[in-house]
């Protein structure tokens, strides 16, 4: 072992000056509880002395004096032996460490966060002297630069900023470009789960663009670029962004609602993501009253908190169960039996769904099967032409097109068990059901 070291060892030098951060990376799989440079240094050192040692037996005198106390002292012992000056590995970055944790700490000033990485882009010509070395040596114990980089600035800004290095999720990643001498950051973004209560019909959940110039501004939309002048969206965004100091928000939906149908109840879950926060420990709370103050009379949030990332698609993958209070008016007369009877029928079956005209132009026309687990009238009105019912259902099923049967593409539906037109004129979603976060 100890002659493959030394064999390898000095194969490398022969190339020219190689640092202790270099040499040492060479063996770094060999022994534990000693940095790189460390190793390298030792592995020099011992060099250096098989070197004197040799030379004395060769004149004759096997006495060893002075051990070199480092392995720069050895190699000045040493003269011709070993080459000085730059590394030519690594054109000397590890001289530069403190320069490179230097540049981060710079970079994440004003970024609040309690985890971070360091990430290396090496330049293409360390990547070639990369490979040379080890094509000499093999690369059986050897760790990469990058590795070595990492850790060894990652180490610097850790003490420099007492926060911790985090190679799972950092909050914040700065990427060492070497050959541009520069930093990069790469910030994470934060979640905050909510619930949120739209009060008023005719606000889609997302911003919408106009659909005859989408976006640009035309007549239709009043030069405005949107269908709607608002969004959910965008009523809980800007506060968010504010509290943050984020860049943007993305919107986040446990599903969605109509535009037209009011959302009660404790609310539908979503997630509002802040891209590239400045802050990390917002306090919630207040942040729940700006944006209700922000929102009032149209959106209401409630029961904020942070989630990770993973949470995102946990609520957009939910398939939870709805419960719609709807107002029906109907083509004809209707009695209160009739009416508990057509409810009836569309409890005890299985619903089958064709994806409703109005929507097949943006998902798969299909056949699905959808249940409903109750119905309950609530109110019948004298004249027997409309009336209040709940419906708790499946996520997933059309309620219009449960009770107007959509020309036939939804069966059973209420139409049909009536035998008159039926008509959802309001819809409200008053309870989502079962998404735990
Ligand atoms: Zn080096
Ligand atoms: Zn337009």
């Amino acid at each position: 072992m100890m002659d493959h070291i030394f064999r390898t060892a000095s194969a490398i030098l022969t190339e020219g000056h190689i640092c202790d951060h270099c040499m040492g990376r060479l063996f770094a799989k060999l022994s534990t509880g000693l940095t790189n440079d460390q190793r390298g240094a030792a592995v020099k050192l011992a060099l250096a002395m098989e070197a004197d040692h040799t030379r004395r037996e060769t004149s004759n005198n096997s006495l060893l004096q002075d051990l070199a106390p480092s392995s720069i002292h050895a190699r000045k012992s040493l003269g011709q032996d070993v080459p000085q000056g730059r590394c030519w590995v690594c054109n000397g970055l590890f001289e530069q460490l403190d320069h490179w944790a230097d540049q981060v700490v710079d970079a994440l000033a004003g970024y609040e966060f309690d985890t971070f990485l360091i990430g290396t882009r090496p330049s293409g010509l360390l990547l070639e002297n990369e490979e040379i070395l080890w094509a000499g040596s093999g690369t059986q114990w050897a760790e990469p630069l990058k590795t070595e980089m990492n850790r060894e600035v990652g180490r610097r800004v850790e003490e420099m900023l007492g926060k911790r290095a985090d190679l799972n999720r950092p909050h914040i990643t700065a990427l060492l470009d070497i050959a541009k001498d520069n930093v990069e950051l790469e910030i994470r973004s934060l979640y905050i789960f909510g619930r949120y209560r739209k009060l008023i019909r005719g606000i889609p959940q997302t911003r919408w663009p106009c659909r005859e110039c989408r976006g640009k501004g035309c007549p239709r939309c009043n030069y405005t670029g949107r269908m709607y002048p608002v969004s959910v969206d965008e009523l809980i965004g800007p506060e968010v962004i504010k509290a943050a100091g984020a860049k943007d928000t993305v919107f986040h939906g446990a599903g969605r609602e109509d535009i037209d149908a009011l959302m009660l109840g404790d609310g539908r879950p979503f997630i509002v993501e802040a891209v590239q926060p400045l802050k990390r420990h917002i306090d919630l709370t207040r942040l729940q009253h700006r944006i209700n103050r922000y929102a009032a009379g149209k959106v209401e949030v409630l029961g904020l908190k942070y989630v990770e990332h993973p949470a995102v698609e946990a609520i957009k993958e939910a398939k939870a169960d709805k419960v719609y209070r709807l107002r029906l008016t109907f083509s004809a007369k209707i009695s209160e039996e009739s009416l508990i009877s057509a409810l009836d029928i569309i409890v005890r079956a299985p619903i089958m769904q064709t994806t409703p005209t109005r929507v097949v132009h943006r998902r798969a026309d299909l056949v699905r099967e959808r249940k409903v687990h109750y119905t309950e009238l609530e109110e019948l009105s004298p004249d027997g032409l409309s009336a209040t019912i709940v419906v708790g259902c499946q996520g997933g099923l059309y309620v219009k097109e449960l009770v107007s049967g959509d020309e036939g593409r939804t069966k059973p539906n209420l139409a049909e068990n009536l035998d008159v037109e039926a008509k959802v004129a309001e819809l409200d979603v008053i309870k989502i059901e079962g998404i735990i976060i």
